[in-house]
């Protein structure tokens, strides 16, 4: 292995300096230390530990401090071996994935759309505000948009058949040496196969219908830095391939395994590193374990009254660490950033070595910034082990929002205007109107925040709305967050720049519903995928004067691709405005058809969506806004990046990694 141990960085964990004596804000540090180790104090254990892991954060290097350096900054491995205060919380996803979630399919076991025994859709379970209820329309607009119908329904296999998968091929002597570690580690093979992929329609295709034809030999659960450091060494000694896995949620192929790979595959699972090991309230920061999936982040700093206010779409499975790698954004990124603009600071474990800056600044003039390397590198080059994040408060007030206006232009046309005028809200949405109607479909049986939003408007549409081609308009919803005062302010401002582009306000519950609806939309495609419809979503940024065109002609060229390839019924192709900056937007597409008749219909599929990425690349977007390369785009990096721009990514990988132990083939 080449250059420095890897083994001798663990211990160069830069020193954080807090200012002010923790006391002054927290009265005594040692009551409640001392109340977190007794297990007592108000309330139970997790708020002392909370509270522990706060003081641990002002503690991290403070001048005041008279502890020796070795106290003063705890590493991970102590942190887990400090006893009750730090026990490690448990993650909503166990270990045992296959527990709580689907094996070929979007998220929670209990959580699925169906048609019940009287045709009627329905959306199961108890976890969202959709669970339990029906949906009576939403038959018929697969029907109607998809030509489906439930007398054409495929049987997919229930069950994982563990004798199709491939056999797990791990030398002996990495074994033993794996043994000597004492970290966990599984050949079984539901724990390979629900590490083999991410959530591309062809890995969900591929699991309904057969078995990839490599998948990793082994997962490996680390615990800390320091056993990533090991699994690294090992890795090298054996010449092993790694492929670190976060949260599962990808949808660029990163996470499948090359076919042709010969060597040990390594799935290196950090859902075990999960911990926030300390908040700093000074700085307001927190450093965190990177394993740590969006939900229990946020429901964590939570409990401390904080947040990184991270919120992809995805944050109920995705990881902190898999959020860096790919370089990804949330929904509320106009007041938090996205991912680069939250990270303070990466340590990431690379066959080189340990790679982190040796401070924990807001800004640095040092060359190029080591973490542009790190953020995007989609696993090729090691495995980040801890962040640290940006943290706010948690905001007094949140209140929802929507407009709609009379077609799509208007509604970019203001998006534009508001982003101009740098007023956006956390977060503003534009749907197209194949979107808006698409909402209606949603729409259940019961009274509630999910009334319809075409119910909802039928009182102002006859007087207010004159004018308004349902068949034109679209809808944009609004998050607004912050004091109330400030919120109500924003919002003013926001509706009255809406009026002047023709937007007409439509109130807080379709705002509303349209957010609740974020994370009940991912399982809609195992829903069509029983009934022969497949359907997909990307996405891309772009510049705003080429918004519209680019919008209209990716759409445009998805149904013509479909007629030039034989799909026999029209596909759903619809588009929506996720984010907006100065100077451009990020672009949502969701496309779908009903590939009865085709025998190859994934090849077809993937045709159609390699047709669209070429035009949105022909009209100036750009290759991914946050969903990266993987291997599902890599063909169009040069072309994105340029050949010197490759040359150089190439370079450091080859720097970093030259036995390309991080073999996952992503990006180059
Ligand atoms: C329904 C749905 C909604 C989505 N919405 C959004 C969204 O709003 N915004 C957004 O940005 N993305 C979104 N995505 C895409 C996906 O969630 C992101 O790419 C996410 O950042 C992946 O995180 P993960 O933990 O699931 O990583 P994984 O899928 O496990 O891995 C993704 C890549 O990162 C690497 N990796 C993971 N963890 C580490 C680590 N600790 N160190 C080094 N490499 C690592 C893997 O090797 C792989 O190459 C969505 C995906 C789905 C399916």
């Amino acid at each position: 292995m080449p250059g420095a141990p890897i083994s001798a960085c663990s211990a160069s964990r830069p020193p954080q300096r807090v200012t002010s004596h923790p006391a002054a804000q927290h009265g005594s540090a040692m009551a409640a230390a001392a109340e977190a180790a007794a297990g007592s104090g108000p309330g139970s254990q997790p708020p002392a530990q909370r509270r522990l892991r706060i003081l641990s954060g002002h503690l991290q290097g403070s001048p005041a401090s008279r502890a020796p350096e070795a106290e003063r900054f705890l590493s991970p491995s102590q942190c887990r071996a400090g006893g009750a205060a730090e026990q490690p919380v448990a993650s909503t996803i166990p270990k045992k994935r296959q527990e709580i979630l689907k094996w070929n399919g979007w998220g929670y076991n209990d959580s699925k759309f169906i048609f019940n025994k009287k045709g009627q859709a329905e959306f199961t379970g108890k976890r969202y505000r959709l669970s339990g209820m029906v949906l009576p329309v939403l038959k018929e607009w697969m029907e109607k948009t998809l030509g489906a119908s439930l007398e054409h329904k495929i049987t997919s296999r229930a069950f994982l058949n563990t004798s199709d998968v491939p056999p797990s091929i791990v030398n002996e002597e990495f074994l033993q040496d794996l043994r000597a570690t004492k970290i966990s580690y599984s050949q079984e093979a539901e724990d390979r196969v629900f590490r083999a992929h991410g959530h591309c329609l062809h890995e969900i295709f591929v699991l309904r219908e057969g078995m990839f034809k490599r998948i990793p030999d082994i997962v490996i659960w680390p615990g800390c830095h320091d056993d990533v450091v090991k699994i690294v060494e090992l890795a090298c000694k054996h010449n092993l391939c790694i492929i670190p896995f976060g949260g599962g949620t990808s949808v660029s192929s990163a996470l499948e395994c090359p076919a042709d790979e010969r060597r040990t595959i390594v799935s290196l699972d950090t859902s075990q590193m999960n911990q926030i090991l300390w908040i700093d309230e000074k700085n307001l920061t927190a450093h965190i374990e990177a394993g740590i999936i969006g939900q229990d982040l946020e429901r964590q700093l939570g409990e401390s009254g904080y947040c990184t206010g991270h919120e992809p779409d995805s944050m109920e499975f995705s990881s902190l660490g898999g959020w860096v790698a790919t370089r990804a954004s949330g929904m509320k990124k106009n007041i938090y950033g996205n991912i680069e603009d939250l990270v303070v600071h990466i340590k990431m474990v690379t066959p080189r070595g340990v790679i982190e800056k040796s401070c924990q600044v807001p800004r640095m003039s040092t060359g190029p910034d080591i973490h542009h390397f790190i953020m995007g590198s989609e696993g090729t080059l090691g495995v980040v082990t801890e962040v640290t994040i940006k943290i706010r408060p948690i905001p007094e007030y949140q209140k929802y929002g929507s407009v709609v206006f009379p077609n799509f232009e208007r509604g970019v046309a203001c998006l534009r205007e508001i982003a101009k005028q740098r007023c956006a809200p956390a977060s503003i949405r534009l749907v197209d109107n194949a979107q808006f109607q698409f909402g209606h479909a949603l729409k259940p049986q019961v009274a509630s925040i999910f009334t319809s939003f075409l119910d909802g408007l039928k009182k102002f549409y006859i007087t207010k709305f004159k004018g308004f081609d349902p068949n034109e308009l679209c809808v944009a919803t609004l998050l607004f967050e912050g004091d109330r005062e400030k919120v109500l302010q924003h919002e003013k401002q926001v509706y009255d720049i809406a009026a002047k582009f023709g937007g007409l306000a439509a109130g807080e519950d379709n705002g509303q519903r349209g957010y609740m609806l974020t994370f009940v939309i991912a399982y809609l495609r195992d829903l069509g995928l029983d009934y022969y419809v497949i359907g997909e979503s990307f996405e891309t940024s772009v510049p705003w004067d080429r918004v519209i065109d680019l919008c209209r002609n990716v759409k445009e060229r998805i149904v013509r691709e479909c007629k030039e390839k034989g799909v026999q019924f029209a596909p759903f192709s619809t588009c929506r405005v996720t984010q907006t900056y100065d100077a451009g937007a990020c672009v949502y597409f969701y496309f779908a058809f009903n590939y009865r008749g085709i025998s190859d219909p994934i090849h077809v599929y993937e045709q159609i969506e390699t047709a669209a990425r070429e035009e949105i690349l022909a009209n100036g977007g750009s290759l991914s806004h946050h969903h990266g390369v993987g291997k599902l785009r890599k063909q169009w990096m040069k072309e994105s990046i340029s050949d010197v721009g490759l040359g150089m990514l190439k370079s450091v990988k080859e720097y970093v990694d030259p036995n390309n132990i991080f073999g996952n083939r992503n990006l180059l």
